[in-house]
């Protein structure tokens, strides 16, 4: 470590990403990302932007995306902010509304991004044991002395809230606000909060376009929330990053966008691709829990985690695995095409079979 790093940066504890080889060809189901490339009209823009354009700065307004992003959500561009990726909203979330020593409340078992931001920040952050079958239990949410952030469909266990449950901490909670990170919304129809924004001046909801419309290279994400959310996000963001989506990303997610057929297509894909591939490993006799994401977290008691991870990584495919307890025995595979998985399948019989 550099002798001139500052003493709040030394006790920094950052986030690890999902491994991203350039060495040689993995089946890659490790960081979520979708299978399918983009739709053929983001290929049509980013061909069609005139690199001269380049040498100005974009729109820091983001207006057309965020206008784009609106009409699809039946909401108003005073609603909608973008983030370059949703990660950039989740910081801009930290360091808008809390003061250093305040407490945060998240699920022990969540995207590992929250309790980075809460030590980036010097918050306290309290985190609440899921349920026995690694639910979040409502109850324990309901009047808490400090903001709350919920990844829904959760991560790394894709299962997923019900709006009402939501509703229910948004009621119980109506000093605090209540940060729902759907990331993973998409491919659980009907569980968004989005429709709820206009109702509840204390939900902040975070999507992204990194998994359901597969632009995790380009950085794209959003947030919603009252007029009175989103302006104090910009507050932040033009004290850091005020041209924080680039022009490509913009002309990117704009066509990702308009085309929804492409985009609904995708996502039904990829969850026809889920449910077959759980009901394949739990017939292999796996313990796989009910996931609505992109996403599937299973577990064997023939072997644990790590083995999994890398038996199957020394035949060339790649999953996640996290060593913090309970999670060990699992491993996190991304549901990637049809065929990735089949051979996914075929290497657990093998490495089983191996015994
Ligand atoms: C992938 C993911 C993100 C980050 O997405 P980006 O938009 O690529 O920054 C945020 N939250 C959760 C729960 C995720 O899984």
């Amino acid at each position: 470590m550099s002798r001139f790093m500052g003493k709040s940066a030394a006790r920094l504890k950052p986030y690890a990403p999902g491994e991203q080889p350039q060495d040689k060809r993995y089946i890659k189901l490790n960081t979520n990302e979708c299978p399918y490339p983009p739709s053929p009209e983001v290929e049509k823009a980013i061909r069609e932007c005139d690199p001269s354009s380049l040498r100005l700065y974009p729109d820091p307004e983001a207006g057309l995306l965020r206008e784009a992003m609106a009409r699809f959500s039946g909401l108003d561009a005073a609603q909608v902010f973008a983030g370059g990726g949703s990660d950039e909203i989740l910081g801009y979330f930290f360091m808008a509304f809390f003061d250093r020593g305040d407490k945060v409340y998240f699920p022990d078992i969540t995207y590992g991004f929250y309790p980075v931001y809460a030590r980036l920040c010097g918050l306290q952050a309290a985190e609440l044991p899921l349920r026995e079958d690694f639910t979040v239990g409502v109850e324990d949410y309901l009047g808490l002395d400090g903001h709350i952030v919920l990844a829904n469909p959760n991560a790394p266990t894709g299962i997923c809230l019900e709006p009402a449950q939501i509703e229910r901490i948004l009621l119980h909670n109506p000093d605090r606000l209540v940060l729902v990170d759907e990331a993973y919304v998409d491919f659980a129809p009907g569980k968004s909060c989005v429709p709820l924004v206009s109702k509840y001046d204390n939900l902040l909801v975070v999507q992204t376009f990194s998994k359901s419309r597969s632009l995790a290279g380009m950085r794209v994400g959003f947030g919603f929330g009252s007029r009175e959310l989103i302006a104090a996000l910009n507050r932040v963001k033009y004290s850091f990053n005020p041209y924080n989506i680039s022009r490509l990303s913009m002309l990117a997610g704009i066509a990702a966008i308009e085309d929804e057929s492409y985009f609904r297509a995708t996502v039904e894909k990829v969850r026809a691709t889920r449910d077959r591939s759980a009901k394949a490993l739990s017939e292999m006799g796996f313990r796989v829990l009910p996931s609505e994401s992109n996403f599937l977290f299973a577990c064997t008691d023939r072997m644990d985690g790590l083995t999994l991870y890398t038996r199957l990584k020394e035949r060339g495919i790649l999953v996640r695995h996290f060593a913090k307890p309970p999670l060990g025995g699992f491993v996190r595979i991304s549901v990637g095409a049809d065929g990735e998985m089949n051979e996914l399948l075929k290497a657990l019989g093998e490495v089983l079979k191996a015994l």
